[in-house]
């Protein structure tokens, strides 16, 4: 059984100060927290998160694609507890999603510094330079640097909407591209990530933490349905190939066979191209996205078998051609079961309630946990709110996760 040692209590006033401070940099008025991967207001963001670890008495670097780092150095100094998240913003997003993160484990790297002096193991608190994808298609690029899993091919394959490479973007912010095999490391023991829920299960239960049991696994799929332009008046109904008739089949099955399955599976499909586009035109093409998701790996896989054969019958059935291409694929992600535990007896220790929960969204422990133990720390986002400006948890939220993760990183490093 798990056993907490010690408990810490962190200075709200510096937790409050830094989510402020922070908030403000690339804050814009008609759409919220703007900090696109290599931008000015994410190089100020660094800068300033930089002054506040030096300040906290941490050893700051950054490395060869621009993840920052701030190091409590232990007496064993071989490899590292890492606790963090990323400083990048979705396109308009709020103050909490991946900064609270940074900033949890700042607070908590600050208050052991100085509560409880030089640790046995190595501790540092990271800020990835970009999880969410939002400016380039380089979802993790931060996280997977650290891995060594970026191809050299997508420094220029990956390109923004105005077409500057993430290679070039990287140079301009000061980073050589060329370079960027260094950020790779073998000295991480383990990851823990504080995160904001982003839906509103904590909130509307009443429940003060929620600890990640899974994150789970994604799929995504582009499905495109040939069929035959024809005139819409002119072509009788029963012998019509109409693309978008079927698509809007498979569409409606697809969704019903995972409604069947029920929670947690989802299924969406956000993403619709119909072509020709005319309003006396049958369409000949469509195109639409699926995302699928379901924490258990042979279940999202099931689920996917139906996707396909359910757009393969429909095809049959109306004459049209279908062609179904996976383009993403993000495995379901178990977190530490060891770490959970630790979490848990830490959250106890305080006093405070606490759940098992699935990750509906990717984070950055799910790529950790394919490398290292890895474990999360949910804390409500009022009324379930995320990528967007009015993503809000209270400060006293806020202080209870860093409370819980410092004792949490004090056990294990100490
Ligand atoms: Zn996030």
């Amino acid at each position: 059984m798990a056993t907490i040692d010690r408990t810490f209590h962190v200075d709200p006033a510096t937790m409050h100060l830094y989510i402020e401070s922070l908030g403000k940099i690339g804050w814009q008025d008609e759409c919220g927290a703007v900090r696109l991967a290599y931008t000015p207001a994410w190089m100020e963001a660094r800068k300033q998160l930089s002054a506040f670890m030096q300040a906290a008495g941490l050893e700051v670097r950054e490395d060869a694609v621009g993840n920052l780092f701030g190091r409590l150095r232990g007496e064993d100094d071989s490899r590292t507890i890492l606790s963090g998240s990323h400083i990048d913003t979705a396109p308009c997003g709020g103050k909490y999603d991946g900064i609270l993160g940074i900033l949890a484990g700042l607070g908590a790297l600050k208050t052991l510094r100085e509560q409880a002096g030089q640790p046995r193991r190595s501790l540092e608190v990271v800020a990835l330079c970009e999880e969410e994808g939002s400016r380039y298609h380089a979802t993790y690029w931060g996280n997977r640097a650290m891995w060594g899993m970026i191809r050299a091919e997508e420094l220029d394959a990956l390109r923004d909407a105005d077409d500057i490479s993430i290679g070039e973007a990287m140079r301009a912010a000061g980073f050589p591209p060329e370079r960027y095999h260094e950020a790779a490391r073998s000295d991480i023991a383990m990851f823990l990530e504080m995160h904001i829920e982003q839906g509103r299960i904590l909130y509307d239960e009443h429940v003060e933490l929620g600890i990640v049991e899974a994150i789970q696994g994604i799929l995504k799929f582009q499905v495109t349905v040939h069929g035959r332009a024809e005139h819409a008046g002119a072509t009788p109904m029963d012998i019509r190939r109409d693309a978008f008739q079927g698509a809007a089949q498979m569409a409606l099955d697809i969704t019903r066979q995972v409604e069947e399955r029920g929670r947690p599976a989802v299924v969406t499909m956000g993403r619709w191209d119909v072509r020709p586009g005319g309003v006396n035109v049958i369409p000949s093409e469509v195109r639409f996205s699926i995302d699928l998701r379901h924490p258990d790996e042979a279940t999202l896989r099931q689920l996917a078998r139906v996707c396909s054969e359910t757009c393969e019958s429909v095809a049959r059935r109306r004459g049209l051609e279908v062609t179904v291409e996976q383009i993403e694929n993000y495995l379901p992600a178990g977190m530490d079961t060891a770490l959970q535990q630790t979490l848990i007896a830490s959250a106890k220790t305080y006093g405070a309630s606490w759940k098992y929960m699935v990750s509906g969204a990717g984070h950055d422990s799910e790529q950790m946990s394919r490398h290292v133990p890895a474990a999360m720390l949910f804390v409500p986002s009022v009324d379930g709110l995320s990528h967007n400006p009015a993503e809000y948890t209270p400060i006293e939220d806020v202080v209870r996760g860093v409370n819980v993760l410092t004792a949490t990183l004090y056990q294990l490093a100490y």
